[in-house]
């Protein structure tokens, strides 16, 4: 199983960060050993002390598919849920001035939380989600402000990478990113369903 993650895909998100939107899809990879087990304890990461929340829509593949159209990319989608891709800010900070890859900011175990699946109906004009922390609502998005929507999103992923059945793709963070510490509770929502719950430990 592969996890692709999209980096910059809202532009209010790219602003917050100092980064130029990008010229075409910025995409990156977790091993499938930085999924979190629903329901198993998240533990904060001795190698930072600036862990962010990145609340994204995930999108999982339901069939092979390479080299795939725009027009018929949702056809491999068979689930979606809302995630968060956490990151270690200060890891990535130090690695991006270097012009070092972001594996050990963004990949490490556990780094990729999924909630509960809902069968996805082809629709992808406006999905609104949601994060909250401790109750209060800390990021929001929608499909609309993506700047790459998932059809062209999976094309471009799909023209390097061969999708199968069980990957994820994690579709990009909207603005709104931030810090988060032992003893926060963090929760994912699409819609307005409550789709996982995460306590910091
Ligand atoms: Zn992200």
């Amino acid at each position: 199983m592969k996890i692709f993650c999209v980096g910059r895909n809202y532009a209010e998100h790219a602003k917050e960060l100092g980064n130029a939107l990008p010229e075409a899809p910025v995409i990156f990879m977790k091993p499938d050993t930085a999924l979190l087990a629903p329901g198993a304890r998240f533990e904060y990461p001795s190698f930072t002390s600036d862990l962010h929340y990145e609340i994204e829509l995930v999108l999982r593949i339901g069939k092979t598919a390479k080299n795939i159209s725009a027009a018929n990319a949702l056809s491999c989608v068979d689930a979606i849920t809302v995630g968060i891709d956490f990151t270690a800010r200060d890891v990535q900070a130090g690695l991006k001035s270097k012009g070092l890859p972001w594996e050990k900011a963004k990949a490490w175990d556990n780094s990729a939380i999924i909630g509960d699946w809902k069968p996805f109906n082809g629709d992808a004009s406006e999905i609104l989600f949601s994060l909250t922390k401790n109750g209060q609502k800390a990021q929001s998005g929608t499909t609309q402000d993506m700047i790459y929507s998932f059809e062209t999103l999976l094309e471009h992923i799909s023209g390097y990478f061969t999708l199968s059945p069980g990957d994820l793709v994690y579709t990009g963070t909207p603005a709104g990113v931030g810090p988060c510490l032992p003893g926060d509770t963090l929760a994912g929502f699409l819609g307005d369903e409550k789709l996982f719950e995460l306590a910091i430990h």
